[in-house]
């Protein structure tokens, strides 16, 4: 779910971001309710929620909160996130930047929350954030501190190829590692190649290649302590052989209704991923959008909690059904973004996690 394209950055490889037009617009809490319906008939267990950063600076936001009767863009997040709960689906929620008050009162209605690091190099003088001050690194970290303190599970990542030094990719992972080993709230780290799109600053730059990424991955195993996975994003980045033996052990989501940030990059039926993985020895097991780890009353707050077994019961029931297998399509009419949520790529999803100790030639 996009509840608005408007975001106050302006990143260098962003097709997200929109300021003006209906899609800059804030979704009406009617249409979020449909969407959740929707997502809850295709036999999705998870509802991401993303957007960029800064929405409330837009007038137009602001004017469509008050007429919702919302204080403030959280309440209305909270509000969609408890609806998703009583639909069965599980709210995932990456806003960028929020602060550690906001992460509380969102851990009430959802179980898991995340933003991507990027890199942990200073890029604002060059093409990927010069236009994005919400992008600093000292502020990714101070907001993936302040989920540890609110004990949030959170979903990070790096993303490879927007102009970072090599040397800065080892030194991002091992930034994400300090911070899970102060509040053990890290539950995975994406590895996500750059991919140029057209009517952006950075669309004649070349994506990653899969040797970069393999060794990227790789260098992620070996920094990131072992209860955190690496996730690649199969759709993104589809030789996923190469990057399970590297050391990737989770797909993250695969959305029924296509990839709304990356409209072009289509993901294959989970059985097909199955069936690739099996025939290198690997099992495929679909899992919820918080590791098992968190659900606790340590980590959860008791209405996300309490919606965990019924989330269970539909996830066995959607493997069980012929849609698990079907083909997935491809949203036509969206944009080809990258956003603020651009590792987290889907609307409405299961994720998967791959059991490499089901390898024999790992
Ligand atoms: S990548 Fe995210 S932060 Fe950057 S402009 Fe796009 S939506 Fe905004």
């Amino acid at each position: 779910m996009i509840p608005t394209h408007y975001c106050r950055n302006t990143c260098g490889y962003c097709a997200f971001v929109e300021r003006d037009g209906a899609r800059a617009n804030l979704l009406s809490l009617a249409r979020a309710t449909e969407e959740i319906e929707r997502a809850r008939r295709s036999g999705a267990t998870e509802l991401l929620i993303m957007s960029g950063v800064g929405v409330e600076t837009s007038a137009s936001v602001r004017r469509a909160l008050a007429a919702e009767g919302f204080a403030d863009y959280i309440a209305y997040l909270f509000c969609i996130a408890r609806r998703a709960l009583a639909a069965g689906l599980l709210p995932h929620i990456n806003i960028g930047n929020v602060t550690e008050n906001e992460i509380r009162l969102l851990r009430e209605a959802t179980p898991s929350m995340g933003m991507m690091l990027e890199t942990i190099e200073d890029l604002s003088g060059e093409a990927a954030h010069r236009r994005a001050p919400d992008k600093l690194p000292a502020r990714r970290m101070a907001t993936m501190e302040a989920a540890g303190r609110a004990r949030m599970p959170w979903t990070t990542g790096i993303l490879v190829g927007i102009g970072e030094l090599r040397e800065s990719r080892r030194a991002s992972l091992e930034s994400i590692a300090r911070i899970h080993d102060e509040h053990k709230h890290i539950q995975e780290v994406i590895v996500q190649p750059f991919t140029p799109h057209a009517a952006t600053a950075m669309s004649r730059w070349s994506a990653p290649t899969v040797c970069e990424l393999r060794d990227t991955v790789r260098l992620a195993r070996e920094v990131l302590p072992r209860d955190v996975v690496v996730q690649i994003p199969p759709n993104i980045a589809p030789d996923i052989i190469e990057f399970v033996c590297a050391g990737a052990s989770d797909l993250g989501g695969i959305s029924p209704d296509g990839d709304r940030i990356n409209p072009d990059e289509r993901w294959l039926a989970p059985r097909a991923y199955a069936r690739a993985l099996a025939a290198h020895g690997f099992s495929l097991q679909p899992r919820l959008a918080v590791h098992e780890r968190f659900i606790n009353h340590d980590w959860l707050a008791s209405e996300p909690l309490a919606a965990i077994p019924v989330v269970r019961r539909r996830l066995s029931a959607h493997v069980a059904s012929p849609a698990y297998g079907a083909s997935m399509t491809k949203q036509s009419n969206a944009a080809a973004p990258q956003s603020e949520a651009q590792s987290f790529i889907h609307t409405s999803q299961d994720s998967f996690a791959v059991d490499t100790n089901a390898a024999s030639s790992f």
